[in-house]
């Protein structure tokens, strides 16, 4: 599944607000000295050692490049120009996301979640496959949000959690939220959904991931979630029922993905996204995948070069369902959302 809200996000929003609130006291209190400087930016929450860069002489004063912006001081005012954070992963998607569990039993190999999770020692590469819920996540009580929820990101929805997973987006779907349910679907699981949320349909968008038609390759890859044929089913299901549906060939995991958008689209009301895998290197090896499979995992890699992502553009790009995620944008030349969550 694609990554969710990093500690890196939550950092930045927060040295932004520091950032401006650190301009305002200035601005109020005036520039009396550099000890003051210092204090001031202590007091806004900032250490104006580590978090402004060296100052450049300007006109009418200097500026400031720090990790958030830049930070001008012109003629006697502060002023802080916020610079914009790339928008990629589940943010490209949804402006929220949401999880009740920690771990994933299908131990996908190229998992963003997992990666962190053993990068950051709060788990062992194998542990994540034990899932572990979080019955406070489950019971939590939900508001109407300003913009659509993503569920689940850093698991998947199971035959194990789908009772906890009816109960969570219940409850959010009640309070009016439109929810984009990802998963890489069992017809068991996704039938239980549709029967037991069918009255809020119009606030669901269902997003299956489905990288490969081939199962030998999604085996290889994901080595626990279902198979292609179940997959297919659970599409076919939701769809028949009046759902609106969509397809995320992200990442990428063979050499054919125009073949599953072909097998998909008429079971698809809304949009196939195409992505490539990314950091195959710094995942896999958190992951602790074996050097076998991560060399067939960088030839993949080395395929999707410019000229192939580009050829396959050409192939698929009139086809009015298809979407490209940041990997491919960035390479066939289609300007990023300005706004998270806008599902572009
Ligand atoms: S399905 Fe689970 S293991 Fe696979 S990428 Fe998503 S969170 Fe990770």
């Amino acid at each position: 599944m694609p990554k969710t809200k990093t500690m890196k996000q939550k950092s930045r929003k927060f040295l932004i607000l520091a950032m401006r609130l650190f301009v305002s006291i200035r601005n109020q209190t005036g520039f009396s000295s550099n000890l003051q400087f210092s204090i001031d930016a202590g007091d806004a929450g900032l250490d104006v050692d580590t978090d402004l860069g060296h100052a450049i002489k300007i006109e009418g004063g200097w500026k400031w490049k720090t990790k958030v912006g830049m930070l001008y001081e012109e003629w006697g005012k502060l002023r802080f120009e916020e610079t914009q954070e790339s928008i990629t992963g589940t943010r490209e998607w949804a402006k929220y996301n949401y999880n009740i569990q920690k771990g994933c039993s299908n131990g996908c190999l190229y998992c963003y979640a997992c990666a962190m999770a053993v990068r950051f020692k709060r788990v062992e590469p194998e542990g994540w496959l034990t899932q572990v819920e979080d019955a406070k996540a489950v019971l939590k009580e939900w508001k109407k949000k300003d913009g659509t929820i993503m569920f689940p990101t850093t698991h998947d929805i199971t035959k194990s959690n789908v009772g906890q997973c009816v109960i969570v987006l219940g409850k959010m779907l009640e309070a009016g939220n439109n929810v984009l349910v990802v998963s890489k679907p069992s017809p068991e699981c996704i039938g239980l959904l549709c029967n037991k949320l069918e009255k809020y349909k119009s606030q669901i968008l269902f997003r299956f991931t489905i990288g490969s038609i081939s199962n030998e390759i999604l085996e290889l890859y994901e080595p626990n979630a279902p198979s292609f044929q179940d997959r297919l089913s659970a599409l076919a299901h939701a769809h028949i029922r009046g759902f609106r549906t969509s397809v995320s060939i992200e990442p990428i995991l063979d050499y054919q993905p125009y073949q599953v958008v072909k097998i998909v689209e008429d079971h698809v009301t809304d949009s196939i996204w195409l992505g490539l895998m990314n950091q195959v290197k710094a995942r896999f090896k958190f992951n602790g995948v074996s050097e076998d499979i991560l060399k067939k995992a960088l030839e993949l890699t080395a395929f999707w070069d410019d000229m192939n992502v580009k050829h396959l553009y050409y192939l698929v790009k009139d086809n009015p369902k298809v979407r490209w995620k940041d990997s491919i944008k960035k390479i066939v030349g289609i300007e990023a959302p300005e706004k998270v969550g806008q599902d572009v």
